[in-house]
């Protein structure tokens, strides 16, 4: 029997697949997969759709037979392979980082390159800033700057309180009947959102089954849940930061999305914005146009890549 399924989880060797008939299966890959000639370390992902062979005689073993065409995806440098990217997730809809200014502090620098990967993948990202009744004068300053900075610059930001049940309301309304990357560090309170929100779905207490096989990591492998409200969530436990795959020098600044309008004024085609002459983001950034402790990010960013 053959059917269309969308993948919740992956460890390496099996799949989590759940069939347009909402029935869960273990599958497997069968042949050799070339995606978009990506080189991944994982040739299928959460988020994509799949084609499967099913045998339900065997306690819902299932084959995939074919990948369908990813509307979108995003990679992060494969933890073993430098030089490899593994893809973390694919068709979604948009992302959304949780951040805190306080236990833990989330940094700007972290928010941004974050920022540069999603609107390099195309994908719509919302900023929440959670914990905001832990801050204190220094952070709620911080908190006001930051929030008028991203929203200015077209981002959607939230400022919550999970224990103060303030904001969070309104997140449901964002995450209904789409696909949303959930990201930020460990301890900003996504699993305190996501289960105030939604009390039943128990995120990450979920048991995993052993029949994936041995050496499995489970805190490294993606995961996604289905919400009540016809959305989706996918959960990256343990994945950090997603670094700047394949993105150059010259591009960099095209994922600022204030800088990207200005682009076309610099004197040089090949401005890297550093100390060209009649540079429009270097105006910009004198004129107070464009927030300065962005095109430090920038500068951040624009250093560590290597040519
Ligand atoms: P995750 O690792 O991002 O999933 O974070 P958790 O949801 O596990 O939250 C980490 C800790 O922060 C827990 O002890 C939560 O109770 C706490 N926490 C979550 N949201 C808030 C909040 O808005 N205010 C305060 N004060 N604590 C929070
Ligand atoms: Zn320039």
């Amino acid at each position: 029997m053959h059917m269309t399924g969308r993948v919740y989880k992956s460890t390496g060797s099996w799949y989590v697949v759940k069939t347009t008939d909402g029935k869960i299966w273990k599958a497997r890959i069968k042949g050799i997969f070339k995606i978009d000639g990506i080189t991944s370390t994982n040739p299928i992902a959460v988020g994509d759709e799949v084609e499967l062979e099913l045998y339900p005689k065997e306690e819902g073993i299932a084959i995939i037979t074919a990948i369908n065409k990813r509307k979108n995806y995003i990679a992060r440098t494969s933890p073993h392979q430098n030089k490899q990217q593994h893809i973390v997730a694919s068709n979604l809809d948009q992302a959304m980082l949780i951040c805190t200014l306080k236990e833990p502090k989330t940094s700007q620098g972290f928010i941004d390159r974050f920022l540069v990967t999603t609107e390099a993948y195309h994908i719509t990202t919302i900023i929440v800033f959670n914990k905001t009744d832990i801050y204190d004068t220094k952070e709620l300053k911080l908190l006001e700057s930051l929030y008028e900075l991203y929203s200015n610059i077209g981002y959607i930001v939230f400022n919550t309180s999970v224990k103060k049940v303030e904001n969070v309301d309104q997140i449901e309304n964002i995450l209904k009947a789409k696909t949303t990357l959930l990201s930020g560090h460990s301890g900003v309170g996504k699993s305190s959102i996501i289960n105030y929100l939604f009390p039943n779905l128990q995120l990450r207490t979920q048991e995993v089954s052993d029949w994936s096989g041995k050496g499995m990591h489970t805190t490294t492998f993606a995961e996604m849940f289905d919400l009540p409200n016809e959305g989706s969530i996918i959960d990256t436990p343990g994945i950090k930061e997603f670094g700047l795959f394949n993105i150059t020098k010259q591009e960099l600044s095209h994922y600022f999305v204030e800088m990207k309008p200005l682009l076309q004024q610099c004197q040089f085609n090949n401005c890297l914005h550093i100390n060209e002459p009649n540079c429009a983001i270097k105006k910009a950034v004198a004129e107070s146009s464009i927030n300065e402790s962005r095109y430090n990010s920038y500068c951040n960013m624009l250093e560590s890549i290597k040519d």
